[in-house]
């Protein structure tokens, strides 16, 4: 008698569920048995955050449920944070203390915010990470803005999420008296990923607004109201945000999947980890041999590249090479301008602000996990949401609805 034995389903571990995890999980067919693990309920939209510092946004419309997204691709999602990773016993512990055993592993567990060891940065600024944040700096500026009194709002840092800030900062207060916004960069120009031109346009855009550039010098220490600058200079400050990019999670190097605290974890061509080839990492936690910029888009595409490898790999396959897409970066500078680089061109104009819209709907509808209907109809409350709030906010301001016509190409 011939018995029939069911194929069992490779187990596939993802390790963070944002956009390298989600990613992952929403390429890999039901023919695995995937478990997502993370701690946080919500996929965040992390590239548009800014716009809670204006309001302009509301926190429920930069959100989706994860379980919901993960379920609606067949799979299953564990609220809980990886404590220990034994990689040779290809197993993950929680820390409710759930083991969890796997086949093959994804790790896309993002980075953390770099404070660079700096006195009082983490305990006294607003981080600039999450959704929460966010919403924790709109509420309290406009608390401050309503009480009347003077307000000294410093951010640090002049990358792309210090001058996002700025320009949400300025959207919302840049014309409401006693508001100053103080921006501190340790090199010599904003946006400095960029051509030399993109420093001239935002200090230029400002140039009849209440905002200070601080320039080539780093902070020394954030106290409750100041900020030490390391060229002898202090700041008031009623507030300080804190936007000083990301490092690598410590718990890379004790899961043994960076060789010391303070690397991300390195990979092949293949996002393939050297010590553990069953172990793909995507997203910002990635440590490629050519460095890529630490972007949402790079992310996603790791994500869908490990699970495909990992289903080559279960076919008896070869796994393929990672190939980033060489997309424009988008920065959006309030009502006041925004910028598009690519690698041949950079252009400026607060129009461009529409595109960096177009790529959140349209990613946001595509994470959606709803019944076609349902996402359609949500995409639709975001839109009109976007569309009013703008609207009103170019209504209120006809200089920056002028503005929307001016187009320039940056050197
Ligand atoms: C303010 C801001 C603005 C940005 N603007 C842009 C932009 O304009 N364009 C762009 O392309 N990119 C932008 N980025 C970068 C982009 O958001 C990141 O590149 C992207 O979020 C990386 O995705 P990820 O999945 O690798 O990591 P993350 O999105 O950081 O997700 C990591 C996930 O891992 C989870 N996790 C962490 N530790 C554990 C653990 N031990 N166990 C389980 N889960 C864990 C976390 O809860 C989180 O959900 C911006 C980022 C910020 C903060």
């Amino acid at each position: 008698m011939k018995i029939l034995r069911r194929k069992k389903k490779p187990r596939v571990l993802i390790v963070g569920a944002n956009f390298g995890g989600l990613s992952a999980a929403k390429a890999l067919p039901g023919s695995f048995r995937a478990t997502v693990l993370d701690p946080w309920p919500y996929f965040e939209f992390l590239p548009n955050i800014h716009e809670l510092v204006s309001r302009i946004k509301p926190p429920r419309d930069l959100r989706l449920s994860k379980r919901k997204i993960v379920e609606a691709a067949g799979h299953r999602f564990v609220q809980d944070r990886a404590a220990t990773w034994r990689p040779e016993e290809k197993c993950v512990r929680t820390e409710s203390g759930l083991e969890i055993p796997y086949d093959y592993a994804v790790c896309a567990v993002g980075g953390v915010s770099n404070f660079f060891n700096t006195p009082g940065a983490r305990e006294i600024a607003f981080n600039f990470k999450s959704v929460e944040n966010c919403h924790a700096i709109g509420k309290t500026l406009a608390a401050h803005m309503r009480s009347g009194k003077p307000c000294s709002l410093v951010i640090v840092g002049g990358g792309i999420e210090g001058v996002e800030a700025l320009g949400e900062a300025l959207r919302r207060y840049g014309d409401k008296p006693g508001i100053a916004v103080h921006l501190v960069e340790g090199r010599d120009r904003v946006l400095a990923f960029g051509p030399p031109g993109l420093h001239d346009a935002v200090v230029g855009g400002c140039r009849t607004m209440p905002a200070f550039f601080h320039m080539g010098t780093s902070v020394k220490r954030v106290a409750k109201n100041a900020v030490e600058l390391s060229n002898g200079e202090t700041i008031t400050a009623d507030m300080t945000i804190w936007t000083g990019g990301v490092k690598p999670l410590a718990d890379l190097a004790s899961w043994g999947l960076a060789n010391e605290s303070g690397q991300w974890a390195p990979v092949n061509e293949f996002l393939q980890s050297p010590m553990h080839p069953d172990i793909f990492v995507a997203g910002d936690s990635a440590g490629l041999k050519t460095p890529l910029g630490k972007q949402a888009y790079h992310a996603m595409d790791m994500g869908v590249c490990a699970a495909q490898n990992i289903i080559r790999l279960s076919k008896g396959g070869s796994p393929r090479k990672f190939k980033p897409s060489p997309k424009p970066t988008l920065v959006a500078f309030g009502a006041l301008d925004a910028f598009l680089v690519a690698d041949s061109i950079t252009l400026a104009g607060p129009a461009l602000s529409f595109a960096k819209e177009a790529v959140y709907q349209n990613a946001m509808h595509r994470f959606d996990p709803g019944w076609k209907p349902a996402r359609a109809a949500h995409t639709a409350a975001r839109l009109t949401r976007a569309g009013f709030n703008k609207t009103l906010s170019y209504a209120l301001s006809p200089k920056d609805l002028i503005r929307l016509g001016n187009f320039r190409v940056i050197r």
